[in-house]
């Protein structure tokens, strides 16, 4: 048997949703992208939103919309898909980074006290996971010390932290809709803010600094972030399975946590949970933390036929940002790469599949016990 890490949930939804738009000849950012701003602006709870090409260039957008650039530091966690830390640099600004707590694998709020300078502007919780940054604290870290706060809520849609969603806390919220997201589009990204002055911020830089369409008059510079109806007819067609596929998820999340609650491997591998606080939970990968280091265990599996991942590469030690970050001490984020490992999840895989990758983690266990 193989089992792939992920695979989008596409069908022939998806696929009339496309052929709508050539029919009508809808292949720029006109009324489908409008129809699906609204929904997703309804489901997120927020006053306004605006698209972006893609999750990178959300964080990007909504950082300048924030007024972040040359010379701020903005606090991004260790942990997380660079994604989050390139967009600070691509604004002229510095990522600072703080380390992580292991139970939730989401930024230390305390440890960010450490983290303050005269130039810190924001603060950017990510939610990793299907995991959620505890925001009423973070909220409570931000407003205490004047800083602004820029969710990335890239895998977090739909998600809930004491019935308010990721992503409408702060003063922006982030989603990405790349193909491994809870929502996919292909490619895609969304900003969201309750705050008119940001907002038309957002709508100046998005579109070449002008606040409509067919005016060639621009009171500031601005670029283009557009998307296109055929991506938002597909991100239609998502959001009517949106139920579907968090149903999914969370029975594949149920059978595997039941399958590796086992009392052999118990203290060997475990699978990361919620807190009570999220609902509903949408697990973006089913992760575990092992005792031992994960690599290893990652190989036998992949001998298997079984597709990993890693967790993301603690950003203080990435080639890339080697001459600028001294390594301080983040030790979680380290141990969590070490030892933690993404099985497969995608909403269409089968019960079958998960029993052989957890018998597959058992055997490896029971192997190394002899
Ligand atoms: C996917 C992702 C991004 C970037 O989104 P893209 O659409 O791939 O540019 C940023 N942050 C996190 C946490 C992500 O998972």
């Amino acid at each position: 048997m193989k089992v792939v890490q992920f695979e989008p949930f596409i069908d022939h939804i998806e696929y009339e949703a496309i052929k709508d738009c050539f029919d009508k000849k809808w292949i720029t950012e006109g009324p489908k992208t409008l129809e699906f701003k609204n929904a997703l602006c309804e489901m997120i709870g927020a006053k306004y939103g605006v698209f972006a090409p893609n999750g990178t260039l959300a964080l990007y957008l909504g950082l300048r919309a924030l007024g972040i650039g040359p010379g701020d530091e903005v606090i991004v966690p260790d942990f997380t898909f660079i994604a989050s830390a390139n967009a600070v640099e691509m604004t002229g600004a510095t990522p600072v980074f703080v380390d992580i707590n292991l139970d939730d694998l989401q930024i230390n709020i305390e440890g960010c006290h450490n983290a303050l300078t005269p130039r810190t502007k924001a603060i950017m919780p990510v939610h990793l996971y299907g995991m959620v940054t505890n925001m009423p604290q973070l909220l409570s870290f931000a407003k205490n010390n004047n800083l602004l706060v820029i969710e990335d809520a890239a895998q977090a849609l739909g998600i809930n932290w004491e019935g308010k969603a990721c992503g409408n806390f702060g003063d922006i919220g982030c989603f990405s809709f790349f193909a491994d997201k809870t929502l996919t589009t292909g490619e895609g990204g969304f900003v969201v803010t309750n705050n008119k002055e940001i907002y038309e911020n957002l709508c100046y830089l998005r579109n070449q600094g002008r606040m409509n369409r067919g005016t060639f008059e621009h009171p500031h510079i601005g670029y283009n972030f557009r998307m296109t109806d055929i991506q938002s007819a597909i991100g239609l067609a998502q959001l009517s399975k949106f139920d579907t596929i968090v149903s999914l998820k969370n029975t594949i999340f149920h059978s595997y946590n039941e399958q590796l609650n086992n009392l052999d491997i118990v203290e060997e591998i475990t699978v990361v949970r919620p807190r009570k606080e999220i609902n509903p939970f949408i697990p973006f990968r089913v992760i575990a933390l092992t005792k031992e280091p994960s690599a290893p265990l990652m190989n036998y599996m992949k001998q298997k036929e079984i597709e990993t991942r890693t967790f993301f590469y603690p950003l203080h030690k990435q080639p890339c940002f080697k001459n600028k970050f001294s390594g301080e001490n983040l030790i979680n984020s380290v141990y969590a790469y070490n030892h933690g490992i993404c099985l497969p999840s995608y909403p269409r895989l089968g019960e079958t599949e998960i029993t052989y990758v957890c018998d597959t983690i058992k055997d490896y266990y029971k192997g190394k016990r002899i």
